[in-house]
């Protein structure tokens, strides 16, 4: 459903992604693990279209995002994705109503509609009791559910999450962890979930995408990664005894 074919980018004569391949199935909670600087960000904001990359091809639900063999580019406001950033970067002179009308005003939506849409989203988070609040007002935790809710108000095809639970400390990370794996089982969205943290990628991904300078080095199931790392980077990376 998510289809990633040879993506190559370079920034200036740096090669930042070389030769990225991976497609996700329906539903899937797949993940792209790998250290600072591998190259996640950059393979996530090009399926968001927030990077364009120098060659290669997206296509999600069948529906070509990006394919440089064909001069194709579909701007990042067609895409129907959702996407929840490190910071959360919710609007902070905006109450959390507002922060989830904001994704809505630039699509064609009535207004009894978009007050459903926010009400479904907040709820789907635990939180619409806290919609007239301002961001300061809310805990580290409530404001990355806010963040989703905004991601998930109008029904994403696909949810992008680049390292959501970092700025949390460890207890509500964890907390956190469990939560938006229930979350994400009950809608059904496929996501793809960026992090460096080995721990939450085996512990919340049906599969896993390991990158290290650009290129891929292995994707299997959690249990795969962990017990037939395919290269000694890959083992030490996850921490196999092997
Ligand atoms: P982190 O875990 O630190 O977020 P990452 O795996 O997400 O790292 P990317 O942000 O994708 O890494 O960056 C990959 C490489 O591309 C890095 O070496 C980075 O310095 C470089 N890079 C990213 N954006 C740009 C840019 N706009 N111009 C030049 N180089 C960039
Ligand atoms: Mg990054």
């Amino acid at each position: 459903e998510v289809h990633v074919k040879d993506l190559h980018k370079k920034f200036g004569d740096v090669t930042v992604l070389n030769d990225i391949n991976f497609t996700i199935k329906e539903g899937e909670f797949f993940t792209l693990l790998g250290p600072s600087g591998c190259g996640k960000s950059t393979t996530l904001n090009s399926i968001a279209g927030l990077e364009s990359p120098t060659s290669g091809s997206i296509t999600v639900g069948g529906v070509p995002f990006v394919d440089t063999a064909h001069k194709l580019y579909v701007p990042t406001e067609e895409r129907n994705l959702g996407m929840v950033f490190q910071s959360y970067a919710l609007w902070p002179h905006m109450t959390v109503e507002q922060n989830l009308v904001m994704p809505l005003a630039i699509r064609k939506v009535s207004k009894e509609e978009k007050a459903s849409r926010i009400y479904e989203a907040l709820d789907t988070v635990g939180l619409a009791h806290l919609k007239d609040r301002f961001p300061h007002q809310l805990s580290g935790g409530q404001q990355q559910r806010v963040a989703l809710a905004r991601a998930l108000v109008y029904s994403p095809s696909v949810l992008l999450l680049d390292e959501p639970l970092s700025n949390l400390d460890a207890k509500l990370r964890e907390q956190s962890r469990a939560w938006l794996k229930r979350l994400q089982v009950d809608l059904g969205i496929t996501t793809v979930y960026v992090t460096h943290d080995q721990d939450e990628a085996l512990s919340l991904s049906d599969r896993i995408a390991v990158m290290f300078e650009g290129k891929m080095a292995q994707i299997g199931t959690p249990a795969e990664i962990y017990e037939k790392p395919a290269t000694a980077a890959v083992a030490a990376f996850v921490g196999s005894c092997n």
